[in-house]
């Protein structure tokens, strides 16, 4: 049986889709908490045909199946925060939510995706429905970008009241990315439940790049696995997320994907 003085890494479970161009989804997930020093145990949500350039099809994995695969591995295994990217369908993120109200102890850092770089539409109404009425009550820290942010709360102009009602929900953290706003430098606001305001500024590169968000939020959950308090947590996730893009290579006709 297994050596119980073996040392141990925090682990990040992943509830992601696959990208097959390796670029976004579980393979950025798996790639940047392993750079992070931590463990990654990838549940596909979703299947999608995609290359660097757009995504072309989504398809959801069957929710139990998801759901089967989530209790396994929580029963086997210390998981020390979770990562929710797409979840491929609105059913998938309310089975997805449900699960996550049974373990409050676990920190969950959720990218509420919208849209594919490339345009494609990853999340429709029901999904953003689903995402607003059920997953943000369960996460710890929402990252979304500023089109996402204005998709789940239209009308609401001032990104603190948008945060305002992510608070009320039970999510205490907003960390609003301002990558998809083309200004240089990009600026990303942390907005806390206890009235924390940080904005990072990074010196905006000159690429399109295939995977940043991802590459992001995972990292997060996997520096907030470690332990760090999330205004540190978010400081270490943006510099190794910078680094990434700024290293960043090609391996296809499209975008560039992150060095992890
Ligand atoms: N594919 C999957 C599975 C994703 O999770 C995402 C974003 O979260 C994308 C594609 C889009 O990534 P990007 O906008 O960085 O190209």
């Amino acid at each position: 049986m297994s050596d119980p003085q073996a040392p141990s890494r925090p682990v990040i479970l992943c509830l992601s889709g696959n990208d097959p161009s390796g670029g976004a989804g579980l393979a950025a997930d798996i790639t940047a908490i392993q750079a992070q020093a931590c463990h990654a145990c990838p549940i596909p949500t979703a299947v999608t045909v995609q290359d660097t350039s757009d995504v072309r099809e989504i398809h959801p994995v069957d929710a139990d199946l998801i759901e089967r695969q989530f209790q396994l591995v929580l029963a086997d295994t210390q998981v020390s925060a979770i990562k929710v990217g797409i979840c491929g369908s609105a059913g998938n993120a309310r089975r997805i939510a449900n699960l996550l109200a049974q373990i409050p102890e676990i920190p969950v850092i959720t990218d509420p995706v919208v849209r594919a770089s490339g345009g494609f539409e990853l999340s429709r109404q029901p999904m953003l429905d689903a995402m607003r009425e059920h997953l943000i009550a369960v996460s710890s820290v929402l990252v979304p970008n500023q089109d996402e942010l204005a998709a789940l709360y239209p009308g609401i102009e001032d990104p603190e009241d948008a945060a305002a009602v992510v608070f009320a929900a039970g999510c205490n953290w907003v960390l609003l990315t301002g990558g998809d706003s083309g200004r240089d430098p990009v600026e990303n606001l942390l907005l806390g439940a206890d009235g924390t305001e940080l904005v990072s500024r990074w010196p905006r590169l000159n690429a399109a790049f295939h995977g940043s968000g991802c590459t992001l939020a995972a990292s997060l959950a996997a520096q907030i696995g470690l332990g760090l308090e999330i205004p540190d947590a978010v400081h270490q996730a943006q510099a190794y997320t910078w680094n990434c893009l700024d290293q960043a290579f090609r391996s296809g006709a499209g975008r560039l994907i992150p060095s992890r």
